[in-house]
């Protein structure tokens, strides 16, 4: 079985304060947030809106060591990241690796919202930072040999 890329999951967006940036999605785009969770893989806060299937995912750093603050720190505040769902997150990185891609985790790691995550290395991406995801429970089930 080959991974398929299914959807956007999200975008990732980088904000140097999720509460400062709260009242500009809820009141002045009128969207709700759907949870704010703490990523300590990442060293981030992060806050979910639903828009439609796809989400926007608000990033806060939580230590001067975290990649989103040193996005923050070059870049600015702006959209950092875009998310595939993917069918087999290991599939999709070892499709990515053999076709030259730099991956910046050769393992999935824990991401938020319960979903396996890896990013491929922005300067094989042409800029745009790119992550795969793909909820766990899914991950472990295709992961089963027995059921096949
Ligand atoms: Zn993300």
């Amino acid at each position: 079985m080959s991974a398929v890329i299914q959807k956007i999951d999200h975008l990732g967006i980088a904000v140097k304060s999720i509460e400062a940036a709260l009242p500009y999605y809820e009141k002045t785009l009128g969207m709700k947030c759907g949870h704010v969770e703490e990523v300590p893989s990442q060293k981030v806060r992060t806050a979910f809106f639903a828009c439609g299937e796809v989400h926007l995912e608000l990033l806060e750093p939580t230590d001067p060591e975290s990649p989103i603050a040193k996005f923050l720190e070059t870049r600015g505040e702006g959209i950092h990241h875009i998310a595939f769902a993917t069918s087999d997150i290991t599939g999709q990185l070892a499709q990515a690796k053999a076709s030259g891609a730099r991956l910046l985790h050769e393992v999935p790691i824990d991401g938020a919202g319960g979903k396996l995550v890896a990013f491929l290395h922005p300067k094989s991406s042409f800029g745009v930072l790119t992550e795969f995801c793909q909820p766990k429970s899914e991950a472990d089930s295709s992961g089963c040999c027995c059921k096949h």
